[in-house]
């Protein structure tokens, strides 16, 4: 029987918190509205995060970082990817890639877009994609409320 490939799903919103620096797909974003959370609320990391979890059957970002590990509760977002890789790995999957998308209208992605990949791919160790849309002015992304990221992963159970 061959060695099949799995694919995981992953997404994170966050609201906008205009006192707080932006850390976003692993990079610091000067002059850019930060985003809310316990975390840095870095949406794209933890969107790639639940997708890696998903596929590996590990669960989510709630039940792998849960209130018994408080060391991870103001974790940067490549410290949760990297950590999640490793757990991964560990449960027996290589990663084969990670696409994710973010959805909102700031900021524009395109001018830091192979930095931010370089970022991510470095946290865990394998190829991560970026992209980028808005909502056309609809919904909570549309009204500039916050952001919301989606991930898939596809990773290879090894034999
Ligand atoms: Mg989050």
């Amino acid at each position: 029987m061959p060695v099949l490939p799995v694919v995981g799903i992953g997404t994170d919103v966050h609201p906008f918190e205009p006192i707080r620096d932006l850390y976003l797909a692993g990079l610091h974003w000067p002059s850019e509205i930060g985003l809310s959370g316990h975390s840095d609320g870095d949406v794209v990391a933890h969107a790639c995060c639940d997708a890696m979890l998903s596929a590996a059957g590990l669960g989510d970002l709630g039940a792998q970082y849960g209130t018994d590990q408080p060391e991870w509760s103001g974790a940067r977002g490549t410290a949760l990817l990297a950590e999640t890789a490793r757990r991964v790995r560990a449960a027996d999957f290589e990663i084969g890639n990670v696409a994710v998308q973010l959805i909102g209208n700031r900021p524009k992605i395109g001018a830091r877009r192979d930095e931010a990949q370089q970022v991510l791919s470095d946290a865990i160790g394998a190829r991560v994609t970026l992209s980028a849309t808005t909502t056309d002015g609809l919904g909570l992304t549309g009204r500039s409320e916050g952001l919301a990221a989606i991930a898939t992963a596809l990773l290879y159970p090894r034999p």
